[in-house]
């Protein structure tokens, strides 16, 4: 279980945990509970959202009028803040790029998208806002994107990988502020195990699943899940859902797949969120851990010497 700040990693230093998410509503259905678990035990927590959604289409047909339309890029950063707030964020940072949108539109190609943006430049932004929150545990997007292959969520994974080891090094974007070395990061991952889980209690209570033949079809292409980390969200879970609900132009809730169980029925099913310890920070450098293959960590705390050791 998670200490009380300060006990874990950095003895003097308050914890600090940061996510690094591409567009508005990836914070709420990527990890929301295990946000605000920490939160409620005085982690400090930092959002950073790469992007502001603007190619984000409205999938909430009740919300689909032509105001809302007219105003999507406004309305995306309320709900955000609504969110951000729900599942218990100190802090919002925005990296200020485009949404680069679906693979193969038009969006790709604008040259104020993330996916345009030189590496160099977004790197030094997250560099930036590591080096002022200081956080010792990063959690950003993996290298395994097959399922969801989108410009803004690749980018995410190549500038956390580069703004994670850069962070500590001063002669690295010296313009971006004191030298600050977080200890671990992290990637989310996509729980396979958590989506048969919900699949099943449809089957269970005699109810339709939203997880048809094409979903198990996608499932059997997956590879199968790759966690290290295993958070338990027990008394959290229901963030998800509220978190969603307000990203209202994005999420329909009429939706079976995010709400067709009833939320006490949910909140039950796998409370878990997964991750992939990715890497560690050693003398300066950033290394793949040495995980004992049975072992599951149960904090993003964890003690990072004993990782390396083992
Ligand atoms: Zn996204």
């Amino acid at each position: 279980m998670c200490s009380a700040p300060g006990s874990v990693i950095g003895v003097t230093e308050p914890l600090c945990l940061m996510t690094v998410h591409a567009h508005p509503d990836d914070e709420s259905s990527k990890g929301p509970g295990t946000v605000a678990r920490y939160h409620a035990q005085g982690v400090h927590t930092v959002l950073v959202c790469c992007t502001g959604g603007e190619e984000g289409e409205i999938l909430n047909p009740a919300m689909d009028t032509p105001e809302n339309r007219a105003r999507i890029i406004e309305l995306r950063k309320e709900e955000l803040a609504r969110a951000a707030a729900i599942i218990g964020y100190d802090e919002v940072v925005q990296l200020g790029y485009r949404d680069s949108g679906m693979p193969g539109t038009e969006a790709n190609a604008n040259p104020a998208s993330f996916a345009q943006a030189p590496l160099d430049e977004a790197v030094e932004r997250l560099v930036a806002a590591i080096r002022r929150t200081r956080p010792q545990v990063i959690v950003a997007y993996g290298d395994e994107q097959s399922g969801y292959p989108h410009p803004d969520h690749l980018r995410d994974h190549e500038v956390s990988v580069i703004a994670f080891e850069a962070a500590g090094d001063p002669d690295a974007y010296p313009d971006a502020g004191q030298a600050w070395e977080p200890s671990k990061l992290y990637y989310t991952t996509f729980s396979r195990r958590r989506f048969q889980a919900i699949h099943e209690k449809f089957l269970e209570l005699g109810m339709d699943s939203p997880f048809d033949e094409e979903w198990r079809k996608r499932w059997e292409k997956m590879p199968e899940d790759r966690f290290t980390t295993s958070i338990d969200v027990t008394g959290f879970a229901d963030v998800r859902r509220q978190a969603l609900l307000a990203h209202g132009t994005q999420v329909d809730p009429t939706s079976k797949f995010w709400f067709g169980l009833p939320p006490e029925v949910m909140e039950t099913v796998q409370p878990q969120d997964d991750y992939e310890l990715a890497k560690i920070m050693v003398d300066g450098k950033s290394v793949a851990p040495r995980l004992a293959e049975d072992e599951i960590e149960d904090d993003l705390f964890a003690p990072v010497g004993a990782l390396s050791d083992r």
